[in-house]
Protein backbone atom coordinates (compact mmCIF):
# COMPACT_ATOMS: atom_id res chain seq x y z
CA UNK A 1 0.00 0.00 0.00
CA UNK A 2 1.07 3.55 -0.49
CA UNK A 3 2.07 5.89 2.22
CA UNK A 4 -1.08 8.06 1.98
CA UNK A 5 -2.85 4.73 2.55
CA UNK A 6 -0.68 3.12 5.02
CA UNK A 7 -1.52 6.32 7.51
CA UNK A 8 -5.54 5.51 7.01
CA UNK A 9 -4.63 1.84 7.41
CA UNK A 10 -5.35 1.75 11.12
CA UNK A 11 -8.75 3.84 10.73
CA UNK A 12 -10.01 0.82 8.51
CA UNK A 13 -8.51 -2.12 10.74
CA UNK A 14 -10.66 -0.66 13.59
CA UNK A 15 -13.56 -0.48 11.71
CA UNK A 16 -13.17 -4.07 10.90
CA UNK A 17 -12.61 -5.17 13.88
CA UNK A 18 -15.81 -3.36 15.15
CA UNK A 19 -17.29 -5.82 12.30
CA UNK A 20 -17.62 -3.83 9.67
CA UNK A 21 -15.89 -3.62 6.19
CA UNK A 22 -13.78 -0.40 4.95
CA UNK A 23 -12.45 0.15 1.96
CA UNK A 24 -10.58 2.75 -0.15
CA UNK A 25 -11.96 4.21 -2.82
CA UNK A 26 -12.93 6.49 -5.68
CA UNK A 27 -9.88 8.96 -6.96
CA UNK A 28 -7.04 8.06 -4.61
CA UNK A 29 -7.46 4.19 -5.92
CA UNK A 30 -7.50 5.22 -9.18
CA UNK A 31 -4.48 7.38 -9.36
CA UNK A 32 -2.88 5.15 -6.88
CA UNK A 33 -2.87 2.05 -9.17
CA UNK A 34 -1.55 5.05 -12.17
CA UNK A 35 0.87 5.86 -10.56
CA UNK A 36 0.10 9.62 -9.77
CA UNK A 37 0.21 11.06 -7.13
CA UNK A 38 -2.44 11.01 -4.76
CA UNK A 39 -4.75 14.36 -2.81
CA UNK A 40 -7.40 12.87 -0.54
CA UNK A 41 -8.01 9.20 0.47
CA UNK A 42 -11.87 8.51 0.22
CA UNK A 43 -12.92 5.72 2.57
CA UNK A 44 -16.07 3.56 2.17
CA UNK A 45 -17.60 1.11 4.79
CA UNK A 46 -20.53 -0.77 5.52
CA UNK A 47 -20.83 0.66 9.09
CA UNK A 48 -23.72 3.36 9.54
CA UNK A 49 -22.37 6.80 10.28
CA UNK A 50 -23.98 6.48 14.03
CA UNK A 51 -21.93 3.32 14.01
CA UNK A 52 -18.77 4.67 12.95
CA UNK A 53 -19.34 7.72 15.69
CA UNK A 54 -19.93 4.95 18.37
CA UNK A 55 -16.08 3.16 16.94
CA UNK A 56 -14.21 6.57 17.27
CA UNK A 57 -14.28 9.00 19.77
CA UNK A 58 -13.15 12.25 17.75
CA UNK A 59 -15.83 12.61 14.71
CA UNK A 60 -17.22 15.71 13.26
CA UNK A 61 -20.66 15.24 11.33
CA UNK A 62 -19.43 16.70 8.43
CA UNK A 63 -22.12 15.50 5.66
CA UNK A 64 -24.10 12.95 8.03
CA UNK A 65 -27.51 13.20 5.25
CA UNK A 66 -24.89 11.87 2.59
CA UNK A 67 -23.17 9.65 5.33
CA UNK A 68 -20.15 11.30 5.77
CA UNK A 69 -18.56 11.63 9.11
CA UNK A 70 -15.05 12.55 9.35
CA UNK A 71 -12.63 11.08 12.37
CA UNK A 72 -10.04 12.65 13.57
CA UNK A 73 -7.01 11.29 14.98
CA UNK A 74 -3.51 13.14 16.23
CA UNK A 75 -3.67 16.02 13.93
CA UNK A 76 -5.33 13.70 10.99
CA UNK A 77 -8.94 13.95 9.56
CA UNK A 78 -10.47 11.01 7.70
CA UNK A 79 -13.87 10.98 5.62
CA UNK A 80 -15.92 7.87 6.00
CA UNK A 81 -18.61 7.48 3.69
CA UNK A 82 -21.50 4.77 4.59
CA UNK A 83 -21.93 2.73 1.13
CA UNK A 84 -25.01 4.01 -0.20
CA UNK A 85 -27.17 4.34 -3.34
CA UNK A 86 -29.05 6.56 -4.50
CA UNK A 87 -32.54 6.81 -6.25
CA UNK A 88 -34.75 9.31 -8.08
CA UNK A 89 -32.66 11.45 -10.08
CA UNK A 90 -36.19 13.63 -11.09
CA UNK A 91 -34.20 16.77 -11.87
CA UNK A 92 -31.27 15.30 -14.00
CA UNK A 93 -28.63 16.59 -10.97
CA UNK A 94 -28.64 15.39 -7.33
CA UNK A 95 -30.80 12.16 -6.36
CA UNK A 96 -33.86 12.73 -4.34
CA UNK A 97 -33.14 9.85 -2.10
CA UNK A 98 -29.76 8.67 -0.52
CA UNK A 99 -30.25 5.07 0.59
CA UNK A 100 -27.37 3.45 3.36
CA UNK A 101 -26.37 0.12 1.99
CA UNK A 102 -23.92 -2.81 3.82
CA UNK A 103 -22.93 -4.15 0.17
CA UNK A 104 -19.92 -2.46 -1.60
CA UNK A 105 -21.06 -3.31 -5.13
CA UNK A 106 -23.95 -1.35 -4.65
CA UNK A 107 -22.03 1.05 -3.83
CA UNK A 108 -19.66 1.04 -6.33
CA UNK A 109 -22.60 0.59 -8.98
CA UNK A 110 -23.55 4.33 -8.39
CA UNK A 111 -19.68 5.79 -8.99
CA UNK A 112 -19.51 7.61 -12.40
CA UNK A 113 -16.47 6.00 -14.42
CA UNK A 114 -15.11 2.27 -14.31
CA UNK A 115 -11.94 3.96 -13.39
CA UNK A 116 -13.37 5.62 -10.48
CA UNK A 117 -15.09 2.78 -9.27
CA UNK A 118 -12.43 0.46 -7.53
CA UNK A 119 -11.94 -0.47 -4.24
CA UNK A 120 -8.59 -1.26 -2.14
CA UNK A 121 -9.40 -3.64 1.07
CA UNK A 122 -6.77 -3.61 4.09
CA UNK A 123 -4.73 -6.19 2.29
CA UNK A 124 -4.07 -3.95 -0.40
CA UNK A 125 -6.38 -6.20 -3.03
CA UNK A 126 -8.36 -4.41 -5.73
CA UNK A 127 -11.63 -4.63 -5.99
CA UNK A 128 -13.22 -4.51 -9.37
CA UNK A 129 -16.52 -5.14 -10.25
CA UNK A 130 -16.71 -3.14 -13.35
CA UNK A 131 -13.65 -3.82 -15.37
CA UNK A 132 -12.17 -0.58 -14.46
CA UNK A 133 -8.35 -2.21 -14.36
CA UNK A 134 -8.47 -2.82 -18.00
CA UNK A 135 -9.80 0.57 -18.31
CA UNK A 136 -7.64 2.40 -16.69
CA UNK A 137 -5.12 0.19 -18.64
CA UNK A 138 -6.78 1.05 -22.16
CA UNK A 139 -6.66 4.32 -20.76
CA UNK A 140 -10.63 4.40 -21.21
CA UNK A 141 -13.58 6.63 -19.83
CA UNK A 142 -16.03 4.82 -19.63
CA UNK A 143 -19.64 5.15 -17.95
CA UNK A 144 -20.57 2.26 -15.04
CA UNK A 145 -23.62 0.73 -16.34
CA UNK A 146 -25.72 2.22 -18.97
CA UNK A 147 -24.30 5.69 -19.64
CA UNK A 148 -27.21 7.66 -21.05
CA UNK A 149 -29.01 6.35 -17.80
CA UNK A 150 -25.97 7.18 -15.94
CA UNK A 151 -26.34 11.09 -17.28
CA UNK A 152 -29.66 11.60 -16.97
CA UNK A 153 -29.26 10.73 -13.26
CA UNK A 154 -26.62 13.69 -13.08
CA UNK A 155 -25.70 15.80 -16.10
CA UNK A 156 -22.78 16.94 -14.46
CA UNK A 157 -20.97 13.47 -15.18
CA UNK A 158 -20.48 14.79 -18.45
CA UNK A 159 -18.18 17.92 -17.79
CA UNK A 160 -16.42 15.05 -15.49
CA UNK A 161 -15.61 12.69 -18.51
CA UNK A 162 -14.20 15.69 -20.67
CA UNK A 163 -12.47 16.78 -17.10
CA UNK A 164 -11.02 13.71 -16.41
CA UNK A 165 -10.08 12.87 -19.94
CA UNK A 166 -7.78 15.98 -19.72
CA UNK A 167 -6.16 15.01 -16.57
CA UNK A 168 -5.41 11.64 -17.60
CA UNK A 169 -5.16 12.10 -21.39
CA UNK A 170 -7.79 9.19 -21.37
CA UNK A 171 -10.19 8.56 -24.20
CA UNK A 172 -14.09 8.33 -23.35
CA UNK A 173 -15.27 5.42 -24.73
CA UNK A 174 -17.69 5.47 -27.67
CA UNK A 175 -20.92 4.29 -26.05
CA UNK A 176 -20.02 6.58 -23.15
CA UNK A 177 -19.23 9.78 -25.80
CA UNK A 178 -22.14 9.02 -28.22
CA UNK A 179 -24.55 9.35 -24.47
CA UNK A 180 -22.75 12.35 -24.14
CA UNK A 181 -23.10 14.23 -27.64
CA UNK A 182 -27.15 12.59 -27.19
CA UNK A 183 -27.57 14.32 -23.67
CA UNK A 184 -25.66 17.61 -23.79
CA UNK A 185 -28.85 19.94 -23.47
CA UNK A 186 -29.11 17.82 -20.07
CA UNK A 187 -26.08 20.41 -18.70
CA UNK A 188 -28.57 23.28 -18.70
CA UNK A 189 -30.18 21.54 -15.66
CA UNK A 190 -26.78 21.64 -13.63
CA UNK A 191 -26.04 24.96 -11.77
CA UNK A 192 -23.42 26.74 -13.34
CA UNK A 193 -20.65 26.63 -10.33
CA UNK A 194 -20.67 22.97 -10.63
CA UNK A 195 -20.28 23.13 -14.55
CA UNK A 196 -17.63 25.68 -14.18
CA UNK A 197 -15.66 23.85 -11.38
CA UNK A 198 -14.76 20.72 -13.95
CA UNK A 199 -14.70 22.97 -16.86
CA UNK A 200 -11.29 25.21 -14.58
CA UNK A 201 -10.21 22.04 -14.01
CA UNK A 202 -10.04 20.48 -17.42
CA UNK A 203 -8.79 24.10 -18.71
CA UNK A 204 -6.01 24.05 -15.60
CA UNK A 205 -5.13 19.84 -16.81
CA UNK A 206 -1.66 18.56 -18.59
CA UNK A 207 -3.23 17.50 -21.24
CA UNK A 208 -6.37 20.08 -21.72
CA UNK A 209 -6.83 19.97 -25.38
CA UNK A 210 -7.83 16.73 -25.48
CA UNK A 211 -10.50 17.84 -23.00
CA UNK A 212 -11.48 20.56 -24.85
CA UNK A 213 -11.11 18.76 -28.46
CA UNK A 214 -14.47 16.64 -27.05
CA UNK A 215 -15.95 19.06 -25.08
CA UNK A 216 -16.62 21.09 -28.44
CA UNK A 217 -16.59 18.21 -30.50
CA UNK A 218 -19.68 16.30 -28.45
CA UNK A 219 -21.55 19.10 -28.46
CA UNK A 220 -21.31 20.34 -24.48
CA UNK A 221 -19.38 23.89 -25.30
CA UNK A 222 -22.86 24.34 -26.99
CA UNK A 223 -24.63 24.49 -23.78
CA UNK A 224 -22.32 26.29 -21.07
CA UNK A 225 -22.57 30.17 -20.96
CA UNK A 226 -21.39 32.63 -23.78
CA UNK A 227 -20.05 29.56 -26.00
CA UNK A 228 -23.52 28.59 -27.74
CA UNK A 229 -22.15 28.47 -31.55
CA UNK A 230 -18.74 28.84 -30.95
CA UNK A 231 -17.46 25.86 -32.00
CA UNK A 232 -15.48 27.33 -34.38
CA UNK A 233 -13.61 30.04 -32.26
CA UNK A 234 -12.98 27.57 -29.55
CA UNK A 235 -11.35 25.59 -31.82
CA UNK A 236 -8.79 28.20 -32.71
CA UNK A 237 -7.31 27.66 -28.99
CA UNK A 238 -6.62 23.45 -29.97
CA UNK A 239 -4.33 25.15 -32.67
CA UNK A 240 -1.66 27.52 -30.22
CA UNK A 241 1.37 25.42 -28.79
CA UNK A 242 0.43 22.90 -26.37
CA UNK A 243 1.54 24.98 -23.31
CA UNK A 244 -0.39 24.77 -20.01
CA UNK A 245 -2.71 27.23 -18.42
CA UNK A 246 -0.26 28.60 -15.48
CA UNK A 247 -3.92 29.84 -13.80
CA UNK A 248 -7.45 29.88 -13.98
CA UNK A 249 -7.16 33.93 -15.25
CA UNK A 250 -4.43 32.71 -18.06
CA UNK A 251 -7.14 30.10 -19.80
CA UNK A 252 -10.21 32.71 -19.48
CA UNK A 253 -8.23 35.51 -21.12
CA UNK A 254 -7.31 33.01 -23.51
CA UNK A 255 -10.93 32.15 -24.23
CA UNK A 256 -11.88 35.64 -24.62
CA UNK A 257 -9.19 36.28 -26.93
CA UNK A 258 -10.10 33.58 -29.11
CA UNK A 259 -13.96 34.53 -29.33
CA UNK A 260 -13.02 38.02 -30.36
CA UNK A 261 -14.89 39.71 -26.86
CA UNK A 262 -14.90 43.38 -25.98
CA UNK A 263 -14.27 44.70 -22.98
CA UNK A 264 -18.43 44.81 -22.11
CA UNK A 265 -18.97 41.40 -23.70
CA UNK A 266 -16.32 40.04 -22.00
CA UNK A 267 -17.25 40.60 -18.60
CA UNK A 268 -20.81 39.21 -19.35
CA UNK A 269 -19.20 36.39 -19.84
CA UNK A 270 -17.00 36.07 -16.60
CA UNK A 271 -20.37 37.19 -14.71
CA UNK A 272 -22.51 34.26 -16.20
CA UNK A 273 -20.00 31.49 -15.25
CA UNK A 274 -19.95 33.15 -11.94
CA UNK A 275 -16.69 33.37 -11.74
CA UNK A 276 -14.91 35.36 -8.57
CA UNK A 277 -14.76 39.18 -8.68
CA UNK A 278 -11.20 38.89 -8.41
CA UNK A 279 -10.58 36.37 -11.54
CA UNK A 280 -12.92 38.40 -13.64
CA UNK A 281 -10.82 41.77 -12.86
CA UNK A 282 -8.06 39.95 -13.49
CA UNK A 283 -9.06 38.19 -16.94
CA UNK A 284 -10.53 41.26 -18.14
CA UNK A 285 -7.25 43.12 -17.11
CA UNK A 286 -5.30 40.60 -19.21
CA UNK A 287 -7.17 40.91 -22.04
CA UNK A 288 -6.98 44.46 -22.70
CA UNK A 289 -3.27 44.40 -22.72
CA UNK A 290 -3.43 41.28 -24.87
CA UNK A 291 -4.76 43.34 -27.13
CA UNK A 292 -2.72 46.44 -26.76
CA UNK A 293 0.50 44.14 -26.61
CA UNK A 294 -0.96 42.34 -30.01
CA UNK A 295 -0.40 45.86 -31.52
CA UNK A 296 2.70 46.33 -29.78
CA UNK A 297 1.70 49.29 -28.11
CA UNK A 298 3.79 49.08 -24.92
CA UNK A 299 2.57 51.99 -22.71
CA UNK A 300 4.29 52.00 -20.18
CA UNK A 301 1.86 53.34 -17.68
CA UNK A 302 -0.38 50.57 -18.63
CA UNK A 303 2.53 47.85 -18.11
CA UNK A 304 3.10 49.43 -14.60
CA UNK A 305 -0.28 49.49 -13.40
CA UNK A 306 -0.79 45.72 -15.04
CA UNK A 307 1.97 44.57 -12.21
CA UNK A 308 4.80 41.91 -13.00
CA UNK A 309 2.03 38.68 -12.68
CA UNK A 310 0.12 39.92 -15.10
CA UNK A 311 2.56 41.02 -17.06
CA UNK A 312 4.23 37.79 -17.35
CA UNK A 313 0.85 36.05 -18.09
CA UNK A 314 -0.51 38.56 -20.83
CA UNK A 315 3.20 37.59 -22.20
CA UNK A 316 2.03 34.27 -22.41
CA UNK A 317 -0.85 34.66 -23.74
CA UNK A 318 1.08 36.85 -26.67
CA UNK A 319 3.53 34.61 -27.50
CA UNK A 320 0.90 31.66 -27.58
CA UNK A 321 -1.04 33.77 -30.11
CA UNK A 322 1.15 36.02 -32.08
CA UNK A 323 4.32 34.31 -33.40
CA UNK A 324 5.95 37.25 -34.27
CA UNK A 325 5.14 38.73 -30.68
CA UNK A 326 8.30 41.34 -30.38
CA UNK A 327 9.40 39.98 -26.82
CA UNK A 328 12.90 41.94 -26.93
CA UNK A 329 11.04 45.54 -27.49
CA UNK A 330 8.68 44.76 -24.51
CA UNK A 331 11.57 43.52 -22.61
CA UNK A 332 13.16 47.27 -23.23
CA UNK A 333 10.18 49.32 -22.44
CA UNK A 334 9.82 47.24 -18.94
CA UNK A 335 12.99 47.71 -17.87
CA UNK A 336 12.77 51.52 -18.38
CA UNK A 337 10.29 51.47 -14.86
CA UNK A 338 12.03 52.39 -12.21
CA UNK A 339 9.46 51.65 -9.56
CA UNK A 340 7.59 48.94 -8.76
CA UNK A 341 4.68 50.87 -6.80
CA UNK A 342 4.12 54.39 -5.53
CA UNK A 343 6.26 52.95 -1.94
CA UNK A 344 9.14 53.31 -4.15
CA UNK A 345 8.81 56.86 -4.81
CA UNK A 346 12.00 58.99 -2.90
CA UNK A 347 9.46 61.49 -2.11
CA UNK A 348 6.59 60.86 0.62
CA UNK A 349 3.45 62.97 1.35
CA UNK A 350 4.82 64.65 4.22
CA UNK A 351 7.79 65.82 2.04
CA UNK A 352 5.03 67.42 -0.27
CA UNK A 353 3.51 68.99 2.25
CA UNK A 354 6.21 70.79 3.60
CA UNK A 355 7.64 71.63 -0.15
CA UNK A 356 4.39 72.88 -0.99
CA UNK A 357 4.07 74.48 2.49
CA UNK A 358 0.29 72.68 2.50
CA UNK A 359 -1.96 70.90 4.89
CA UNK A 360 -2.40 67.39 4.38
CA UNK A 361 -5.45 66.63 2.20
CA UNK A 362 -6.47 65.49 -1.65
CA UNK A 363 -3.80 67.55 -2.92
CA UNK A 364 -1.41 65.32 -1.98
CA UNK A 365 -2.71 62.55 -3.79
CA UNK A 366 -2.91 64.00 -6.43
CA UNK A 367 0.47 65.81 -6.46
CA UNK A 368 1.63 62.25 -5.72
CA UNK A 369 -0.13 59.95 -8.55
CA UNK A 370 1.33 62.78 -10.83
CA UNK A 371 5.22 61.95 -9.84
CA UNK A 372 4.40 58.25 -9.58
CA UNK A 373 3.35 58.79 -13.62
CA UNK A 374 6.09 61.29 -14.07
CA UNK A 375 8.65 58.56 -12.68
CA UNK A 376 7.14 55.72 -14.52
CA UNK A 377 7.33 57.44 -17.85
CA UNK A 378 10.77 58.67 -17.71
CA UNK A 379 9.97 62.49 -17.01
CA UNK A 380 11.92 62.62 -13.80
CA UNK A 381 14.15 60.42 -11.86
CA UNK A 382 13.44 58.93 -8.94
CA UNK A 383 15.55 61.02 -6.24
CA UNK A 384 14.76 63.31 -3.46
CA UNK A 385 15.93 66.64 -5.13
CA UNK A 386 14.50 66.00 -9.22
CA UNK A 387 11.69 65.19 -7.46
CA UNK A 388 11.33 68.28 -4.87
CA UNK A 389 12.05 70.40 -8.53
CA UNK A 390 9.70 68.77 -10.68
CA UNK A 391 7.01 69.61 -7.37
CA UNK A 392 7.32 72.92 -7.82
CA UNK A 393 7.91 73.30 -11.41
CA UNK A 394 4.53 71.46 -11.92
CA UNK A 395 1.85 73.73 -9.67
P1 LIG B 1 -10.27 14.21 -7.83
O1 LIG B 1 -8.91 13.78 -8.18
O2 LIG B 1 -10.72 15.40 -8.58
O3 LIG B 1 -10.58 14.31 -6.36
P2 LIG B 1 -12.13 12.04 -7.71
O4 LIG B 1 -12.34 10.86 -8.61
O5 LIG B 1 -11.68 11.76 -6.32
O6 LIG B 1 -11.17 13.02 -8.44
P3 LIG B 1 -14.32 13.38 -6.50
O7 LIG B 1 -15.21 14.43 -7.05
O8 LIG B 1 -13.44 13.70 -5.34
O9 LIG B 1 -13.48 12.81 -7.72
O10 LIG B 1 -15.29 12.16 -6.14
C1 LIG B 1 -14.82 10.99 -5.45
C2 LIG B 1 -15.50 9.78 -6.05
O11 LIG B 1 -16.93 9.87 -5.89
C3 LIG B 1 -15.28 9.59 -7.54
O12 LIG B 1 -14.08 8.90 -7.82
C4 LIG B 1 -16.51 8.80 -7.93
O13 LIG B 1 -16.36 7.44 -7.59
C5 LIG B 1 -17.58 9.38 -7.04
N1 LIG B 1 -18.30 10.52 -7.66
C6 LIG B 1 -18.03 11.83 -7.53
N2 LIG B 1 -18.90 12.59 -8.21
C7 LIG B 1 -19.76 11.74 -8.79
C8 LIG B 1 -20.91 11.89 -9.62
N3 LIG B 1 -21.32 13.10 -10.01
N4 LIG B 1 -21.54 10.78 -10.03
C9 LIG B 1 -21.14 9.55 -9.63
N5 LIG B 1 -20.08 9.33 -8.87
C10 LIG B 1 -19.38 10.41 -8.43
MG1 LIG C 1 -11.41 13.23 -4.77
Amino acid sequence: LPADFQAALPVLEEIEKAGYEAYFVGGSVRDHILGLPIHDVDIATSAYPEEIKSIFKRTVDTGIQHGTVTVLIGDDSYEITTFRTESGYQDYRRPDKVTFVRSLEDDLKRRDFTINALAVDIHGNVIDKFAGLKDLDKKTIRAVGQAEARFHEDALRMMRAVRFQAQLNFKIEDKTAQAIADNAPLLEKIAVERIREEFVKMMLSNSWQTGLADFIKLSLSEYCPGFQAQKEALTELLQVPGEKFADEEEAWSAIGYVLSLNHGEFNKLLRDWKVSNKTREVSLNTLNMLHLFENQDFDLWNIYKLGVDNLTRTIKLCQMFKEEFDYQALQEKVAKISIKSSHDLAITGKDICEILEVKPGPIIGKSMSQIERAVVEGNVSNNFSDLRHYLLSNQ
